[in-house]
């Protein structure tokens, strides 16, 4: 039987949910048995290919054009699409940005702080634009799983893989997975 495809992509985010993927530790072997990964960080390609992967895995806010454009191209490409981690869901800490706007946000990481001398706020192309308002995953496509948390919980993560991959859908994971200390 062929195996399932698996793409991951973060969008504005930190690494600690891809991380936390990671440290299903030895598991890894058994994952690796009955997926294939294609486009990952982990693997350095950068697209999911063009005939579609099973599951499309996108962890990080949606911060500028770029991300936008990166999440399109997951929904389109991916059967089942799980964001993982708080800035995926909601924004999380990236969205606090919108709290100060995000010009005086930018002005304040690029030019204003104290260590800071002849700064500059970057606008190569290939950054994207930014956007007025940092938003989740979900305020731009569709997605068919959360995955709460930050980073999103290793064993939540786990969980819907194993179940995804077993045929069971819809993903009702056990609350028992989201106890954060
Ligand atoms: S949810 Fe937390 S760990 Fe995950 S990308 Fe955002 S800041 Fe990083």
């Amino acid at each position: 039987m062929a195996k399932a495809t698996v793409a991951t992509d973060w969008l504005a985010a930190c690494a600690g949910c891809h991380m936390a993927l990671l440290d299903i530790d030895e598991r890894i072997v058994q994952l690796l048995e009955a997926v294939e990964f294609s486009s990952s960080p982990i693997t350095d390609l950068k697209h999911p290919p063009e005939e579609g992967v099973t599951v499309g895995i996108l962890s990080g806010a949606i911060s500028n054009t770029h991300n936008i454009e990166v999440a399109k191209m997951m929904r389109e490409r991916c059967q089942i699409l799980i964001a993982i981690g708080d800035c995926a869901t909601f924004g999380g800490v990236v969205a606090s940005r919108n709290m100060v706007g995000t010009q005086a946000a930018l002005k304040r990481a690029y030019i204003e702080t104290e260590s800071t001398v002849d700064g500059l706020i970057p606008d190569s192309p290939e950054l994207g634009t930014p956007l007025d308002r940092v938003v989740g995953v979900g305020d731009v496509v569709d997605v068919d799983l959360f995955i709460p948390g930050c980073p999103a919980p290793t064993e939540a993560m786990w969980y819907a893989l194993t179940e995804l991959l077993a045929g069971r859908t819809p993903i009702v994971i056990p609350q028992e997975y989201f106890v954060y200390d």
